[in-house]
């Protein structure tokens, strides 16, 4: 396969991340994701920050002209010319149908977009008890995959916190915002073909050897 221009696609808690870490890994390719370029801009209070932080408090998306550039800029640049891994875009028709012009110009093509599919019960259970370090970045979950330590990283002893919007109040509000405004692309991106379903709810490995199994079938299919 020339390049592996991946999409992680799905509710917010539905592993995403996780998986791309593990995908990271594996493909050495960069990774992209809309959520975490929007938090590091709110903190060092860039204008992208300031313009974006209301509606991440909210809950709500932040508007598609804000990030439009932004994605389709970083995944055309040098490093990922292999490909990358896009985590949280598209969101909505409007950034679909961007993403899908640009890669037209550039004469490039989606690989797939996998679907992490999880219940929303269970997607609740998994970002209350979500906990993330503030120096490493890296995410634990109280219940499942404690820190040795209580409240600190692992990795560096940093000091682990909730991020504002996974409080209850504020999840609820992403969940009806991702069926209403993202979840009509899953039927977007399966009649182009695209979508590879995966399901969400078993462990982190599980998850991952199906993604890889998925893929190695696209090469395969590539190959034919
Ligand atoms: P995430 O970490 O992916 O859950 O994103 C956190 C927040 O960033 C979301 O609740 C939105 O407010 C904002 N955000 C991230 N990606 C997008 C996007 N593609 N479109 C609009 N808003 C986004």
């Amino acid at each position: 396969m020339s390049e592996l221009n991946l999409i992680l696609f799905g509710p917010p808690g539905a592993g995403k991340g996780t998986q791309a870490a593990r995908l990271q890994e594996d493909f050495r390719l960069p990774y992209v994701a809309t959520g975490d370029i929007l938090r590091a801009a709110v903190k060092e209070g860039t204008e992208l920050g300031q313009k974006a932080k209301g509606f991440m408090d909210a809950g709500a998306l932040v508007p598609d002209e804000l990030l439009i550039d932004l994605v389709v800029d970083r995944i055309g640049a040098e490093d990922a010319r292999d490909g990358f891994i896009l985590d949280g875009f598209p969101r909505t028709r409007a950034q679909a149908d961007a993403l899908a012009a640009a890669f037209e110009g550039l004469g490039r093509r989606i690989t797939a977009v996998l679907l992490f599919d999880v219940p929303d019960e269970e997607l609740i259970r998994r970002i209350s008890g979500r906990r993330v370090s503030v120096k490493t970045g890296r995410v634990y979950h109280v219940e499942s995959d404690p820190p040795k330590h209580e409240g600190r990283c692992d990795v560096d002893g940093s000091r682990l916190v909730q991020r504002d919007d996974d409080k209850p109040e504020v999840v609820k509000q992403r969940l009806d915002v991702y069926h209403d405004q993202t979840e009509p692309l899953v039927s977007y991106y399966d009649e182009r073909g695209l979508l590879r379903r995966i399901d969400g709810t078993r462990s982190p490995t599980e998850v991952h050897d199906h993604v890889r199994a998925v893929l190695a079938t696209l090469r395969l299919e590539e190959t034919l």
